[in-house]
């Protein structure tokens, strides 16, 4: 059940995805806050600051994302593109289990850091952003993809949503990433519902409305969004306390990978036999995950067994 703003709850900082209604201005909207996920997610790489606080946004923006739709399964927004960092991949459970990683050429990264320039042409480059459901077998896979675009990957989604039959949205990324310190993440985003008026006037209405709800949300600054001080509702009140926001329960998130040894067997075993003995050393094979960094060693006889 939605509550009035005055019984919100009043979290500081976390990992959490807060959904909110402004009825007055027809639109529905969530506040998403990562930290301790993002330092549990960085803990074993080794990304420059520049690099942690794209992969930080990604991340943001991917919780952000997924709380629109209903899906039982794994939501993933993946960039693959031909810049210091090729690949950016982040996803999340219907569960609200989430892991990102980052894969960058380490000069190139350097190189690019002293250029001027926003974050998507100098580390990202030319490529493309996609979003994928995937809800298990025997279901279809859902993919929306967009050229990489703008300055900022949240720039990328809402050019995705421009670009496809999707509701109006607006979103701000936002993250702080400093040596020694909490990993900080923030996503702001609102999505105007559909009109149940056709009535042109009532459109006129709504439209402004919705312009509004876009104005007052920029006029938030990253520093309030990051700041511990300031608890979502706070951030809720002081954007939009005239036009009645109600917040719904806030969902947890939590950073866990979802690697295992099975599971690196059957990927394993899906390559043709000679492949897997050609990258393998005296026969034994080693694997590890790009999202946390966990070895899984196959000896000799491990990797004979997979094929027989
Ligand atoms: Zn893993």
């Amino acid at each position: 059940m939605p509550t009035d703003l005055d019984d919100g709850v009043m979290s500081e900082f976390g990992d959490f995805i807060q959904p909110f209604q402004i009825e007055d201005l027809g639109l529905m909207g969530r506040i998403v806050r990562l930290d301790v996920a993002l330092a549990s997610a960085f803990a074993r790489q080794n990304y420059p600051i520049e690099i942690a606080s794209l992969l930080a946004e990604a991340m943001a923006l991917t919780v952000s994302l997924s709380g629109i739709i209903k899906f039982d399964g794994i939501f993933t927004l993946q960039t693959q593109s031909d810049g210091p960092v090729n690949l950016l991949m982040s996803d999340i459970t219907s569960d609200g289990d989430i892991r990102g990683y980052a894969r960058f050429d380490v000069e190139a990264v350097e190189l690019a850091s002293v250029r001027s320039g926003s974050t998507v042409p100098k580390f990202l480059g030319a490529g493309h952003l996609a979003l994928t459901i995937d809800q298990g077998q025997d279901t279809e896979r859902y993919q929306g993809i967009v050229e990489l675009t703008g300055s900022s990957i949240s720039d990328c989604a809402q050019a995705y949503f421009r670009n496809s039959e999707q509701l109006e949205t607006a979103i701000i990324v936002v993250s702080e990433i400093e040596a020694d310190e909490m990993p900080r993440a923030a996503a702001l985003m609102i999505q105007r519902m559909p009109s149940e008026d056709e009535g042109s006037i009532a459109r006129e209405d709504e439209d402004e409305a919705w312009y509004r709800a876009v104005a007052l949300m920029s006029s938030i600054k990253a520093e309030e969004l990051l700041s511990e001080e300031l608890s979502v509702s706070q951030i809720l009140f002081r954007l939009y306390h005239e036009d009645g926001v109600r917040v719904y329960a806030q969902k947890p998130v939590q950073h866990t990978c979802r690697c295992s040894y099975e599971k690196v067997s059957s990927t394993l075993s899906s390559f043709p036999r000679d492949e897997i003995e050609d990258m393998s050393e005296d026969g034994a094979v080693t694997v590890t995950c790009e999202f946390c960094k966990t070895d899984y060693r196959f000896a000799k006889e491990d990797v004979a067994n997979l094929f027989d």
